[in-house]
């Protein structure tokens, strides 16, 4: 059973959120050609630990890899979890980056995809369907609803503008815990699934393919790209249920 969270608990979750947000913000500030995602990397771990906090992915576990950086940092088809490197962005790209924080013995998560420099309008499309699916998806977060609710908002704006939803990657409950249940797909029949209610929160996050929605990991056990070679898009945020609706933590 997902934990539901005390109103304290969501003050706390608050504060790790308007974190990630800001570093969000702060590498908004710093994508162009030439930066490595190294150097976005540093940025984000030296504001997360100036603020007494701690960059959830750094070391973070999964079948046997510990993840080596503070942020993930994908470019056009790679979907998540890229790895931060010397590699440098080229005008015309776009690169996701996801951040996650613990303060106060509690998690934030979220994600954005920025463009580098101009890009082409498939791109841009991409990038404001899977914003807008986010969006859709959110609004279902009431007192109520039902998690297919969510998935199926997600995956009908997503599927309405001509894109796919990466299946084998989910959205996820947190709060100690970085990932926690229940998994929150992007695709789902509206109406189903268990009844969402006050206290849950959930990261939210919608990864869009521009072509099929098939993935495949590489060998470093983290990096997840398109099998068709097609960009990929991915937004998140941290939200939490509440008697005044859905309540976006991941901003400032
Ligand atoms: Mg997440």
């Amino acid at each position: 059973m997902p934990e539901l969270k005390s109103d304290r608990e969501i003050a706390v979750m608050r504060e790790a959120g308007r974190l990630v947000a800001e570093v969000l913000e702060l590498i908004g500030r710093h994508i162009a050609p030439g930066v490595s995602t190294k150097e976005l990397d540093t940025l984000a771990e030296d504001h997360i630990r100036s603020r007494g906090a701690i960059p959830s992915f750094k070391g973070y576990r999964m079948g046997g890899h510990a993840f080596p950086a503070s942020i993930c940092a994908s470019i056009d088809e790679v979907v998540v979890h890229g790895i931060p490197s010397d590699r440098t962005l080229v005008e015309g790209q776009i690169i996701s980056i996801d951040v996650g924080t613990t303060l106060n013995g509690y998690c934030g998560d979220g994600a954005r995809t920025y463009a580098v420099g101009a890009i082409d309008p498939l791109k841009q499309k991409l990038m404001d369907v899977t914003l807008a699916a986010l969006q859709a998806g959110i609004a279902k977060a009431c007192i109520g609803k039902r998690l297919g609710d969510i998935s199926a908002a997600v995956q009908q704006t997503v599927e309405a503008n001509g894109f796919s939803v990466v299946r084998d990657l989910v959205g996820h409950g947190i709060g100690r815990r970085m990932h926690e249940d229940p998994q929150v797909h992007n695709f789902g029949v509206a109406g189903t699934g268990p009844l969402l209610a006050k206290g849950l929160v959930l990261a939210i996050e919608p990864m869009v393919n521009a072509g099929d929605y098939k993935i495949l990991f590489k060998p470093d056990g983290w990096t997840t790209v398109t099998v068709d070679g097609s960009p990929s898009a991915h937004f998140e945020h941290t939200v939490a249920i509440t008697e005044n609706g859905p309540e976006i933590l991941t901003v400032i």
